[in-house]
């Protein structure tokens, strides 16, 4: 894989973490229209750093998610196990 590249600096970026947790969330509107966050997919992902400016992004992805929350039980006890930041996104 070639290294991100920050865009602002024009530098190759570090990794700075292998294997974050990232938590990707999706929108729910419930009947009368209210938004609201919830869990839908926990990922590992690396976290790699720009060392001229500190811009992170996450990459690496894996090919699966480690646990869909379909699956409640096994979601909430993967999750709980977790003693990393977990980043969230959407
Ligand atoms: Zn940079």
């Amino acid at each position: 894989m070639v290294e991100p590249i920050c865009f602002k600096c024009g530098k190759r970026m570090s990794a700075k973490t292998n294997g974050v947790v990232a938590e990707e969330m999706m929108t729910i509107s419930d009947n009368e229209g209210n938004k609201s966050e919830q869990p839908y997919k926990l990922w590992s992902a690396d976290l790699w750093e720009c060392k001229e400016c500190g811009q992170q992004v996450l990459v690496g992805f894996a090919q699966q998610p480690i646990v869909e929350s379909f699956e409640k039980n096994k979601y909430e006890e993967v999750r709980n196990k977790i003693k990393t930041q977990i980043f969230q996104f959407k």
